[in-house]
């Protein structure tokens, strides 16, 4: 039985390979014809006392169980639409087995990834290789790069992240873009590439105008290991025995507030890791962001808690498209194209609550996709090159549309003081789609498919002011707005005494009149009231 345990593995290894992917579901079918379901008889205690984790996989009735049993396991991204792959730690699998479901457990496999070359990026670094890596990108550009350790676990080791700018450290008129990777574990594709992309940026700049333009006018953040903890579970020399969970057997991509379910959706407090994100999504204003993960390849929009479509839905299809198209048509055949043409709905493909990206689309105003980079969760290093070159177009891509859509600064039309807005468009917007500008620039960024929008700015003590906008797709359209403030009480721009009293005229702009011959303008007087009006003297 051992052996075909083994078999199992062997075979889905090859099936999960990078080339290998159009007769996947059918041998798939067959082996589970073929194989037997194990029945468990292990003393959980036992199972659970090296890893405190296990990976298995069961066959599950229709989409409605498997979105109950989600809320008691951690089910995997390498599901289909007959079997579910999922991890548990002791506490989630001894409610598992409540429910009577067959189930085959899969050995976890040490891998022995030691043998490539850091210089060739078909390697996986020790944890000291890694941090001296982010440390030394910081040395070398400390005109564009900083690093931040973000936090230090208990364990001793670190959440770091290497912010990529011009001015590095200094808030402009740009928006904050946000790659993370490997939250979970033992999903390290995304690790290296994100590496390799900083170390690209980093060098190109100055030399490659793309790579300069995209330094010059993002405020890029690139964290590559969100879960150090799980990534060297085996010790710090090596990721060979990466598991997916962090050192508490949480998995922290259902540890995150969810908008239906709610804080804790998980029942588990959030961990060290979730309050550093928590953290840096309170200080860092993120416009857009991805999650890098692995097991699949494909795009995974919002939302993942429920089947509600974002209101921005057509723009997420454009953007997950523009993705997988281009690592499909820079790579060989098969890779990106599982599941809708390499994109889906995440709660399509499997309800996820907890998870990251659908906190940070509702409660942080962000716009975060979830992008599963390869099959193996840990591929061959010699994979790395591969998928790197399949990728880094897409990332690019990516990255780039951050300056794309409806943007501008709002401001105080008296004081011209940046302004903390809502923006807003009424009667489309749904599920927290609208976002804000930021302090202290007053800058904001909303991504929009190509149409027509009338967009709202809000803030309360200014009249509200719509504006009428057409967006392109890949174009910036850039519409600064003043906003009126009501209550105001002049006392030293443009004051006038007229009929007893002090009064303020303003252009429909909101700008203090020099000349107020044939302009309808608004009055604003100190007891709060205003009125329009044109004057022809
Ligand atoms: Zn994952």
């Amino acid at each position: 039985m051992e052996d075909s345990i083994e078999e199992i593995c062997n075979e889905n290894k090859y099936l999960i390979n990078l080339r290998i992917k159009t007769t996947k579901m059918i041998k798939k079918i067959i082996l589970l014809l073929l194989i037997p379901f194990l029945g468990f008889s292990n003393d959980t205690d036992t199972l659970f006392y090296e890893r405190g984790e296990i990976y298995f996989f069961f066959e599950y009735k229709n989409k409605k169980q498997l979105n109950s049993i989600s809320d008691i396991i951690s089910i995997d991204h390498k599901t289909n639409s007959e079997i579910a792959y999922a991890y548990a730690n002791k506490k989630e699998f001894t409610e598992f087995l409540k429910l009577g479901i067959d189930y085959t457990i899969i050995p976890h496999k040490p891998l022995n990834f030691l043998n490539g070359n850091k210089n060739n990026w078909d390697y996986y670094p020790s944890y000291q290789e890694y941090v001296d890596m982010m440390t030394a990108f910081a040395d070398s550009f400390p005109n564009i790069c900083k690093l931040h350790n973000l936090g230090t676990l208990t364990s001793g080791r670190k959440i770091l992240i290497v912010q990529i700018s011009d001015n590095v450290g200094q808030k402009e008129d740009e928006p904050s873009f946000l790659y993370t990777s490997s939250m979970h574990g033992d999903e390290l594709s995304g690790y290296i590439l994100s590496l390799r992309l900083i170390n690209y940026i980093l060098n190109g700049y100055g030399n490659n105008q793309r790579l300069t333009d995209l330094v010059n006018e993002i405020d890029i953040w690139i964290n590559p290991l969100a879960n150090p903890d799980g990534a060297y579970y085996g010790g710090n020399q090596d990721v060979s025995d990466a598991r997916r969970y962090n050192s508490n057997w949480v998995d922290l991509n259902r540890n995150y507030p969810d908008p239906e379910d709610g804080p804790h959706p998980d029942g588990n407090s959030y961990q060290e890791e979730t309050t550093i994100f928590l953290g840096l999504a309170d200080t860092v204003n993120f416009s857009i962001s991805a999650n890098m993960h692995s097991g699949a390849e494909v795009c995974n929009y919002p939302w993942d808690t429920w089947s509600n479509l974002t209101a921005d839905n057509n723009w997420w299809e454009y953007v997950s498209h523009e993705y997988a198209d281009s690592c499909q048509a820079n790579s060989s055949n098969g890779y990106f194209n599982y599941l809708n043409d390499g994109i889906t709905n995440g709660n399509d493909w499997y309800e996820i609550d907890g998870g990251r990206q659908d906190y940070m689309n509702y409660f942080r105003y962000c716009r975060e996709f979830t992008l599963e980079l390869s099959d193996d969760k840990t591929p061959d290093p010699n994979d790395l090159p591969d998928l790197w070159y399949a990728n880094y177009p897409s990332l690019l891509n990516y990255l780039e549309q951050s300056l794309f859509g409806l943007r501008g600064i709002v401001t105080d039309s008296i004081t011209g003081d940046p302004l903390k807005a809502k923006i807003e468009i009424l009667n489309y917007d749904i599920d927290s789609s609208h976002v804000y500008s930021n302090l202290p620039i007053g800058n904001y960024h909303r991504y929009l498919y190509q149409g027509n929008y009338n967009v709202t700015f809000s803030r309360s003590g200014y009249y509200s002011k719509t504006i009428n906008t057409t967006i392109l797709n890949n174009t910036s359209t850039v519409k600064n707005v003043q906003l009126v403030p009501i209550n105001w009480t002049p006392n030293s721009i443009n004051e006038e005494i007229k009929n007893k009293q002090q009064s303020l005229y303003i252009d429909i702009l909101g700008r203090p009149l020099k000349s107020k011959e044939n302009i309808p303008l608004i009055q604003i007087f100190n007891k709060g009231t205003s009125k329009k009006k044109i004057i022809t003297e």
